[in-house]
Order: C-alpha cells, then sequence, then structure tokens
C-alpha cells in the first residue's frame, strides 16, 4: 500500500466515525494537508475542534481568535501542530498561532474578548501512543508514511473513536491578556536594490543609500 492508498483508507476511517459532519470535512482537509496518517495529527485536530465548542466561537476565518501551541522543534509528535492548525483556523500563514516550544502536546486558543482555553492530550494517552507498533517504526528512522500501513491506519483509527472526556484535560475558560498594540497590515511593497526581489515594505532595510531586503542588508532581522 502506498501512501497514497494510506490516506485514502484514513478518509474513509473519518467518513465513518462518530464525528460531527463539520468536524469529518476538516479533518479530512487535515489528512491531506498533513500528507501521512499518524496518531498526533488527529489527536490535535479533535483537540482543537473541541477548544472551539469550549468558547462558543466559530472556526477562524481571519486573524482575529489566536493560537498558542506548546510543541517545540524534533520532538516527537510535533504533528500536533498541524491538527490545531487547520481545526482552529488559526495558521501560519494568518499569523495567528505561535510556538511556545515547551515541547508538550497542548495549545491554548484565545479568542477577540481574550477568553482563553488550555486543552492538553492525557498524559496516559500520550504514553499509549509512544508505545505503539507506530512510534516503535519512527524509533527505526522509519518516516511517517514509510510506517507499516496496519499500525499507522491502527492509531489512527483509536484517535477517532477515543471519547472526548477520555482523550483531553480541556481547562476553564480563563482570561488571557495579550498585550499587543495594533499594527496595521502593510499593502505596499518595494524591490530590493541589490537581488531584485520584492520584499513588504516593512521589512526593507536601508543601508548606505540602498533599500535592501534583509539577506542582501547582512542585518540579522
Ligand atoms: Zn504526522
Ligand atoms: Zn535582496
Amino acid at each position: 500500500m502506498d501512501a497514497r492508498e494510506t490516506i485514502k483508507k484514513a478518509e474513509k476511517l473519518i467518513e465513518k466515525s462518530q464525528l460531527g459532519d463539520d468536524d469529518k470535512h476538516f479533518m479530512i482537509v487535515a489528512l491531506y494537508f498533513h500528507g501521512h496518517v499518524c496518531p498526533a495529527m488527529p489527536a490535535a485536530f479533535r483537540a482543537g475542534r473541541v477548544a472551539l465548542r469550549k468558547l462558543g466561537i466559530e472556526r477562524e476565518r481571519d486573524s482575529v481568535s489566536k493560537v498558542y501551541v506548546e510543541t517545540g522543534h524534533h520532538q516527537a509528535a510535533g504533528c500536533f501542530a498541524d491538527g490545531v492548525q487547520v481545526a482552529t483556523g488559526c495558521t501560519f500563514g494568518k499569523d495567528n498561532i505561535f510556538k511556545t516550544n515547551y515541547g508538550k502536546w497542548a495549545f491554548t486558543l484565545v479568542d477577540e474578548k481574550n477568553r482563553a482555553v488550555r486543552v492538553t492530550v492525557k498524559p496516559e494517552v500520550m504514553e499509549g501512543n509512544f508505545s505503539s507498533a507506530f512510534i516503535e517504526e519512527r524509533k527505526k528512522g522509519i518516516l511517517p508514511s514509510k510506517v507499516n500501513p496496519e499500525f499507522a491506519l491502527k492509531v489512527f483509527e483509536a484517535t477517532l473513536a477515543r471519547k472526548e472526556e477520555d482523550f483531553f484535560k480541556v481547562s476553564e475558560i480563563f482570561n488571557y491578556p495579550i498585550e499587543e498594540k495594533k499594527v496595521e497590515s502593510c499593502f505596499y511593497a518595494v524591490r530590493c536594490q541589490a537581488c531584485g526581489e520584492l520584499v513588504a515594505e516593512n521589512y526593507i532595510r536601508y543601508k548606505r543609500g540602498k533599500l535592501l531586503c534583509i539577506p542582501c542588508s547582512g542585518y540579522d532581522s
């Protein structure tokens, strides 16, 4: 079975799961966006939907709500952050998801009134994933898309079937003040006078009479 076939099978599992129609739709989006079948992405997807429901808000279409996701670098199951993005609509492109790099499978969703909810995967669930055949293969250096499809689909299916209350620890709603001044988006761009590439005006550097992009300027940022 190649990776595409495995994804198709996972899609079928989503369709026949107990999830609501909107959850099913976006979970399939998440599956294709993510690109392989694993346990962390779908766990995070479900967690993201729990957070939206807890706050009583819709999936973010703009950049009003924000997510602080606690995964880090070189961390197993960092795939978690992809599930959170698709579920909540807070994405890298909209610049409203931020990594705290705590190395945890958790996140906080904050709405426009600074109402927040933090969701974590219960430790026993993550520990179960870590002792799965899927992770055993990953530890041997096998890429996620190359793991035995049977192992991948097994953990994926378990993630769909698990009851929310057995899956997540969900905080009460709390206040999460975001100290932030409103900065308007920059709709203007300038060509770098060294490389000729287009740069958002607010990222242009001025060096010895020239307007330069950051890499051409030699400055760090
Ligand atoms: Zn993954
Ligand atoms: Zn340049």
